[in-house]
């Protein structure tokens, strides 16, 4: 079955008992059991819930993976896979990432004794460089956030390979439509489902897919002993997200195509950063592992007081942290999503006062087109 086919019908069959066409929302915490010894297979809703247990069916073939957990945000299921690390256990991370997992890993995970070592990732040779003798992980994002930067998911997967690494890919701009790490060769990929994979801006979810046997057993059991799991109606609005999916990138790539060529030429923006343009360095690379450009663009006004008044001029767009969903968000990543890398970091990434980044929803393009000129005339 291909991409739709999978996302409508797969963990989405029609209910056994009443033929329901939309999974069941099981609101329940336990179960009854026939008695000692006896189990339904269902025992407490931490553990397993049946419209859970839909989604992460449904996911696992979404990513072309054998297995999927979901979990209650993004943050959750990345911290999920870095837990099945150890205190001493080293890790290879990229240093353009959303600005939560930096949190995450240099605010909490370190005081647990994991270390991090940050690479620029679009080159797979600083990857090497970084190993040392208790490296376990590799960790990338790509695109990355939010300078669109593109990490070669098969050439890293292969020197994780050569030196046992596992390899994790925060799969979450491109989503399971655009990108299959798996197929190339990582061991998990992550998620944050609050952004393409919900789609409606209404909800906070994330997931780890992986085809590693031996990883999947670890990840099932801190999702159970930690407990960040979803509640079972986050788990039906994923599922009623999942069978739009395919139709939704398609037009979130269109729109994104036209307005990359827009803003590129116009002459208020200084630069303006998508794997589709011409001008892009690793367009080529996109075009070799992504079916698409996605939806993600972030650009340069030039200095904070222009970004200020695009960001107070917008109509259409609205001015707001997240990506992902049908209507277009605008952010100003130096004061909101990355707020928390000191600024000299940020510098170093490119990461202006003048910079924007602009998630492009499904809206009409035209509309979006009209706003975006009006605003930056502003
Ligand atoms: C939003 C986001 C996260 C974090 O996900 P939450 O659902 O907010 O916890 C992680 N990675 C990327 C790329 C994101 O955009």
């Amino acid at each position: 079955m291909k991409f739709s086919t999978t996302a409508i019908h797969t963990g989405q069959e029609p209910d056994e008992r009443t033929g329901a066409v939309s999974v069941p929302i099981f609101q329940t915490s336990t179960y009854a059991n026939p008695g000692i010894g006896q189990s339904t297979g269902y025992d407490y809703s931490r553990a397993i819930n049946p419209t859970r247990t839909a989604l992460e069916k449904n996911y696992a073939a979404l990513e072309g993976a054998e297995y999927a957990f979901a979990f209650a945000s993004g943050l959750s299921a990345i911290d999920a896979v870095l837990r099945t690390l150890s205190a001493g256990d080293h890790v290879v991370a990229a240093s353009d990432m959303y600005g939560g997992t930096y949190r995450l890993f240099s605010k909490i995970l370190t005081r647990f004794g994991v270390e991090f070592t940050f690479a620029d990732m679009t080159d797979a040779a600083n990857i090497e460089r970084a190993i040392t003798q208790r490296t376990k992980m590799i960790y990338t994002e790509t695109p990355s956030n939010p300078m669109m930067l593109l990490a070669d998911l098969h050439a890293i997967a292969g020197i994780a390979k050569a030196h046992n690494l596992l390899s994790v890919v925060d799969n979450t701009f491109a989503s399971p439509y655009l990108q299959s790490p798996i197929a190339l060769g990582f061991d998990a990929s992550v998620h944050s489902s609050t952004k393409y994979l919900g789609g409606h801006s209404d909800l906070i979810g994330g997931a780890v897919m992986t085809s590693n046997a031996a990883l999947a057993e670890q990840v099932k059991f801190i999702q159970y002993a930690v407990g960040a799991v979803p509640s079972p109606f986050e788990c039906w609005l994923l599922l009623r997200s999942a069978r739009t999916l395919a139709v939704r990138m398609r037009q979130h790539c269109a729109n994104a195509e036209t307005i990359a060529d827009f803003l590129s030429s116009h002459k208020r923006v200084v630069k303006t950063y998508y794997p589709g343009l011409r001008s892009h360095p690793q367009r080529e690379l996109a075009v070799r592992q992504m079916r698409g450009f996605g939806a993600m663009i972030s650009f340069d006004a030039g200095s904070l007081d222009a970004a200020r008044k695009i960001s107070e001029s917008v109509r259409v767009i609205t001015f707001a942290e997240s990506l992902g969903g049908v209507e277009s968000l605008l952010c100003h990543p130096a004061t909101m999503t990355h707020g928390s890398i000191p600024a000299e970091t940020r510098r170093e990434l490119g990461i202006t006062d003048g910079l924007l980044r602009l998630s492009v929803g499904i809206e009409d393009v035209e509309d979006l087109v009209a706003d975006l000129d009006n605003a930056l005339r502003a």
